[in-house]
């Protein structure tokens, strides 16, 4: 075994690895983490596993690392089965929210350990250029506590990123950072990936950092992949009341179709009929739970003349926030509950609590979920 290892190419990646998980299950006595995962993560993709802490994302990273063995189904990467492969023995690093430096050597010398220990040729070369590539090659010298939170997980992930694995494990790598640096080094990244194409699996449970770095998000709950795409179309069109809250806020209204109009149907929520086009809708009939993005709606005065063709809610403000950019509010439409919903500050005058107001959206921005999703499923879960 030993000797195959050692056999196997590495330090290298070459296109074509995608890495897939198929039917992946992992029980811990009677808990069961991860349930049936199956996933393709392209390669030279910048992938985000999102959810709540909890759900699964660890468990599923340490499975792609070799540190876990699943209960069931198999890893592959570029069409090799790795599921019963030891961590060493797959083309794979993982970078940790703790750093995990050797503080006794200089960051130099904590870039080039691994591939030292490999013997690979020109290792100090190779090192270098990792610490140029996350801009700290004049920093080398140095002892890690000689260095910010943000400048060790740099040479943390040039550790990592000086052995080429095809696919780089980044488990919540910037948790430990304050929010500036944290959005600093999102955008660092982002940018790092795309220039050694390397496939970058990255767990967060920070909705807004895996909307921006990521090119594809599978969003997880309950050990379950729920959705999984480009940021923008899961944004735009959640299939889960979970997603829908989990990934930015949603407004769902329960309600049950009424009409069938050709390309929307009509749901009747709390007596007003509410447009949903049928193909951002997961079910066409019965009951059914419409949503829609604060943004995508308008607040208007009661008495104001209603535009064309919009859907609308009445109801009166009970709570306006004032955050500079805009103004939030929040307004309770009878029969639905709590809507909310925000204008951006152009001067005009606010509504106030206890005015009475309309809300008005295009059909068009209207999704649709099944009737028996729990309309704050994912609401406080962080
Ligand atoms: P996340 O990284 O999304 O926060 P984890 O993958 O770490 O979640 O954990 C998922 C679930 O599995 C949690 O409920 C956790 O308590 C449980 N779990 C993780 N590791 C073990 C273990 N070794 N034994 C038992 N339960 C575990
Ligand atoms: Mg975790």
């Amino acid at each position: 075994m030993a000797q195959e290892a050692s056999e196997r190419p590495r330090g290298t990646a070459t296109s074509g690895r995608d890495l897939v998980l198929d039917s992946v299950v992992k029980r811990f006595t009677d808990f069961t983490a991860v349930d049936d995962v199956s996933l393709t993560i392209p390669a030279g993709s910048f992938f985000a596993l999102l959810g709540p802490s909890g759900c699964g994302k660890t468990t599923t990273l340490r499975m792609i690392a070799g540190l876990e063995q699943p209960t069931s189904g198999t890893i592959s990467i570029g069409g090799e089965d790795v599921t019963r492969l030891a961590p060493h023995q797959r083309q794979v690093n993982t970078v940790f929210q703790s750093y995990a430096l050797f503080p006794h050597m200089s960051v130099l010398d904590n870039v080039a350990f691994g591939l030292r220990r490999r013997r690979v040729s020109g290792t100090q070369e190779k090192a270098k250029a990792a610490l140029d590539m996350v801009e700290l090659g004049h920093l080398g010298a140095r002892r890690p506590f000689q260095l910010s939170g943000g400048q060790q997980q740099r040479v943390a992930l040039a550790r990592a990123l000086v052995n080429r694995p095809a696919v780089l494990l980044l488990d919540e790598p910037l948790g430990a950072l304050d929010m500036k640096l944290r959005r600093q080094m999102q955008v660092e990244l982002k940018a790092i990936q795309t220039d050694v194409g390397l496939t970058f699996i990255h767990v967060t449970h920070d909705q807004e950092e895996a909307m921006t770095m990521a090119d594809t998000v599978a969003v997880m709950n309950k050990g379950r992949v729920e959705q999984l795409g480009p940021p923008r179309e899961l944004y735009e069109l959640p299939k889960t009341a979970f997603v829908a809250n989990f990934l930015g806020k949603s407004n769902l209204m329960q309600g049950s179709v009424q009409e069938d109009l050709g390309g929307m149907i009509g749901v009747d929520v709390a007596g007003v009929r509410v447009l949903v086009p049928k193909d951002r809708a997961t079910t066409h009939s019965g009951r059914v739970v419409a949503g829609v993005r604060p943004e995508k709606m308008r607040i208007l005065e009661a008495s104001d003349p209603v535009p064309d063709g919009v859907n609308q809610l009445l109801g009166d403000v009970v709570d306006a926030s004032f955050t500079g950019i805009s103004t939030e509010y929040l307004v309770d439409a009878p029969g639905v509950g709590l809507v909310g919903t925000f204008s951006q500050n152009l001067g005009q005058k606010p509504a106030a609590p206890g005015d009475k107001v309309r809300l008005v959206w295009d059909p068009e921005y209207t999704f649709g979920l099944a009737g028996d999703e729990d309309a704050a499923e994912g609401v406080d879960a962080v």
